[in-house]
């Protein structure tokens, strides 16, 4: 059994809707994330029985769960939606693992509710199982994500392109609040809301913000800061998100919302996957002007709580934005550093990554392996093709800190992952799920992207990049 406390419930009715549960035709345990149900403290065998089943489904509400959807707006691709929320998706309630951390227990897929507009408020099993994988993937690489902890078959057909086995997701997250939800009640000139909202905030994300002299101000660096940081991980692991609308922006620092997302194997800036982002707003190397931008709107939706008179709020909001940029710019060199062995900072080390990111792009590298093959190269290896000048600079600037090259090495394979979910392997494990219902090479796929770093028995082809003939161009919208 779980035993809920639901604090977003008791904020005022106009955050949320009310649901009573959903009838899902047939519903089926297609995996239960067993490991992390127990660090959650919570029952796997509970969680496996008919009840915990159902209730996973959307199905059945235990005693005590709040069963709401989620009123937020957002930002998508630039443009302004008013009204958005959860249109396939119920938060259950909110419960607390062992070390006092509170978290959400949320589905996606559930079915309609207020806020679906012209949706049917289902998901299909493809992309519920795509954010499966993903998601403990980031989790093993150690980004802040929320995280998976069950998968379930509906029995129901989704229509799409085609017709679908719908699933529903059942993740788990600090919370479900977005910049978009701020951005819900400050459009609608619902100033109590916001300010209700950024306590809410400030009391589960960050306590230590209501003891400064400006909580809010406060609470938005912090936002800021995880932003920044959050982005800088997924930057140094080749991830791209895909929709970094402000309705999938988390202000818990977590990575939220896995639609058409991948980890790129070639290296290029310009990498897009996102078969709904036409113009590129959305690529790799895009990330952080975005994430900067995301601030943005919700340093404005903060504003009337940043100062006394309009003037004092616009320039500590600015200020609290302005601060984006360093913080990425440090968090994401820290990382590339490291990726390449470096122990020390240096003033020209943005240059010396700089200098191997142009090379990997114009040699087309695996992004994910070259960082693998340096540490190799360490023990004086044949220069890859691409890399003559680069390397030797490499080495230079590694003497000089005087480390012990097989140590050197063997940290950077503690930092750079060799198996990602690269994007042909999981759309091969989805095929397989889907149209045979062979969730075999979802596990193998799990099992390699869950332990990133040390190489695994039989494991090759989960580390190699896709034969030409696999490499998968787009991807598509989780709807
Ligand atoms: P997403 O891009 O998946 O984060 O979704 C953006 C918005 O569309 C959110 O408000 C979702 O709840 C809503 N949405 C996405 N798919 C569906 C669906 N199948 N039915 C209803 N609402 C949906
Ligand atoms: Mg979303």
């Amino acid at each position: 059994m779980l035993i809920f406390d639901n604090s977003y419930a008791r904020l005022p009715d106009r955050f949320y809707t009310r649901m009573e549960p959903g009838r899902v035709a047939a519903p089926k345990l297609l995996r239960l994330n067993v490991p992390f149900a127990r660090q959650l403290g919570l029952d796997p065998e509970w969680l496996a029985s008919v009840e915990g089943v159902a209730m996973l489904a959307g199905a059945a509400m235990p005693e005590g769960a709040a069963s709401i959807a989620l009123v937020y707006a957002g930002h998508q691709f630039g443009h302004f939606s008013p009204q958005l929320g959860d249109g396939r998706a119920l938060l259950v309630g909110e419960f607390t693992d062992p070390d006092g951390q509170r978290y959400d227990l949320h589905l996606k897929g559930s079915g309609r509710t207020p806020y679906s507009r012209g949706g049917d408020g289902r998901a299909a099993m493809g992309p519920v199982l795509r954010e499966y994988v993903v998601s403990e993937a980031m989790a093993a690489l150690g980004i802040p994500t929320t995280r998976t902890l069950a998968a379930v078959a509906t029995g129901e057909r989704v229509v799409r392109e085609q017709i679908l086995p719908g699933a529903v997701l059942a993740r788990v997250a600090k919370s479900h609040i977005r910049v978009g939800t701020f951005e819900y009640f400050a459009a609608r000139g619902d100033g109590e809301a916001v300010k209700a909202l950024a306590d809410y905030a400030i009391q589960r994300h960050d306590p230590a913000a209501a003891n400064a002299a400006q909580p809010y101000r406060a609470f938005l660096d912090g936002v800021v800061a995880r932003t920044a940081d959050l982005i800088a991980r997924w930057m140094a692991v080749g991830f791209i998100h895909g929709v970094m609308n402000t309705d999938n922006m988390s202000i818990a620092g977590e990575t939220i919302d896995y639609g058409p997302c991948a980890f790129m194997d070639e290296y290029h800036p310009a990498t897009v996957f996102s078969s709904i982002d036409h113009q590129g707003r959305y690529a790799y190397a895009n990330q952080p002007r975005i994430a900067h931008w995301n601030m943005a709107r919700l340093a404005q939706a903060l504003a009337p709580l940043l100062g006394d008179d309009e003037d004092a709020a616009v320039a500590s909001a600015q200020a609290a934005i302005d601060a984006f940029s360093g913080i990425f710019e440090d968090a994401y060199l820290a990382r590339m550093r490291a990726k390449i062995g470096l122990a020390t900072a240096q003033p020209d080390d943005a240059s010396l990554i700089d200098g191997l990111l142009a090379a990997m792009a114009n040699q087309k590298a695996d992004f994910t392996l070259t960082f693998r093959h340096l540490a190799a190269l360490l023990g004086d290896g044949p220069i890859p093709e691409g890399l003559e000048a680069w390397v030797p600079e490499w080495r230079k600037r590694l003497a000089a800190e005087g480390q012990v090259p097989s140590e050197i090495a063997a940290r950077m394979d503690t930092v750079n992952p060799l198996y990602i979910p690269r994007n042909h392997l999981v759309e091969e494990a989805l095929a397989a799920a889907e149209i045979n219902g062979d969730l075999e090479p979802l596990d193998a796929l799990l099992g390699a992207v869950t332990a990133p770093y040390a190489p695994q028995a039989h494991a090759a082809r989960y580390a190699a990049p896709p034969l030409p003939h696999e490499i998968v161009e787009a991807t598509f919208c989780g709807t």
